[in-house]
């Protein structure tokens, strides 16, 4: 029977940071496969702001394209499923998607991102990255002087809401009634500042081609944004290689070191996934960037390496004599 293949370096998610980690791996030649489920962060409808070299912005799918055929041009390999366990066997990661297919591979770079929690009204994926946002780094300029509707129930959310007051003053901030864990001080910052906070369930939105019109809550009261942001937080993808023994914060991020390796060797983590928490595209493509150096220079014989303690080229150097 023919012997599996291993590859080099599986990388996991084919977002920005698994992208560009790809494309230096690619360019390292390490032989590379990207497994991506194909959801994510960068699947919406949204326009990215913020990275370098696009002045009118980069529709996120568009970029991830660009970023695949970048890196398909160096050879990288791509595989469209989701993985649903990864194991160790001996020298190699395991990683299966499903029942069907195992690959294997010398390392693994992370870069499975986050889930974002969306308000749970019907149809809300038809909003989302369009009027619909979470970022106030990514999207708050979009919002000077419009009608924003802020949706979240903790601290953090009303800190946000009193941000947003740099962009615009046409904030209304609603909270679950059942989960509204905003402290007293944090409730008088609100009240101080003009934002009405409205304890509610949103029930329905509606709107034409992902710009919302109108949002009806649970109270009856139907109101009228422009804008919704969603503050309700998100979970880290980081399940499946916490069963590697790979260390997680208590938030369930992964940690990395300074270039991107968590504690089990030959484990990168790059993006949205890790501990890093700075949830833009530059930063994801950036950490890709960094994890695939690590990574190549991982996969270098000792000889290759600067890290050498002196005795190994010279070790070397008498076996040769
Ligand atoms: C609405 C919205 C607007 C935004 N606007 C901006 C902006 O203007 N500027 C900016 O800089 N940033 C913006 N961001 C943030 C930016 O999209 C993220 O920081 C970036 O996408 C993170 O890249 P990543 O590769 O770490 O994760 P992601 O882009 O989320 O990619 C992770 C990938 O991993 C895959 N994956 C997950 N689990 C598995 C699995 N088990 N098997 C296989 N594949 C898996 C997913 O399918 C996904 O493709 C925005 C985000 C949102 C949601």
């Amino acid at each position: 029977m023919a012997k599996p293949k291993v590859y080099d370096t599986i990388i996991l998610g084919g977002g920005p940071a698994g992208l560009s980690a790809a494309v230096y791996m690619g360019r390292f030649l390490r032989s590379t496969l990207v497994v991506d489920a194909g959801h994510g962060r960068a699947a919406g409808h949204q326009v990215n702001e913020n990275y370098l070299g696009f002045p009118k912005g980069v529709q996120v799918r568009r970029l991830r394209e660009l970023g695949r055929q970048q890196a398909a041009r160096f050879g990288v390999e791509f595989c469209d499923c989701s993985v649903t366990r990864i194991s160790k066997e001996i020298d190699n990661f395991v990683i299966e998607c499903g029942p069907e297919l195992t690959l294997r591979s010398r390392q693994l770079i992370v870069a499975t991102g986050v889930s974002d929690i969306w308000p749970a009204f019907p149809f809300v994926e038809r909003y989302i990255g369009k009027s619909l946002f979470w970022c106030i780094t990514c999207d708050g300029y979009k919002m000077i002087d419009r009608e924003v509707l802020l949706l979240g129930n903790t601290d953090e959310a009303a800190i946000t809401a009193l941000q947003f007051l740099r962009f615009t003053p046409k904030l209304t901030l609603v909270a679950h009634p059942g989960y509204n864990a905003i402290c007293p001080e944090r409730l008088e910052d609100l009240k101080r500042n003009k934002i009405p906070l409205i304890e509610a369930e949103v029930t329905q939105v509606k709107g034409a081609r992902g710009m919302v019109k109108a949002v009806q809550l649970s109270s009856g009261a139907v109101l009228k944004p422009e804008f919704l942001f969603s503050l309700y937080g998100k979970i880290p993808n980081s399940q499946l290689v916490a069963g590697l023994g790979v260390m997680l914060n208590s938030a369930g991020y992964i940690d990395i070191d300074e270039n991107q390796q968590t504690n089990v060797p030959g484990v990168f983590a790059a993006g949205d996934v890790t501990g890093a928490h700075a949830h833009q595209i530059a930063c994801a493509v950036h950490e890709g960037a960094m994890a695939a150096s690590a990574a190549n220079y991982a996969l270098y014989p000792p000889l290759q390496r600067h890290d050498t303690d002196e005795e190994g080229p010279l070790k070397h150097e008498k076996q040769a004599a």
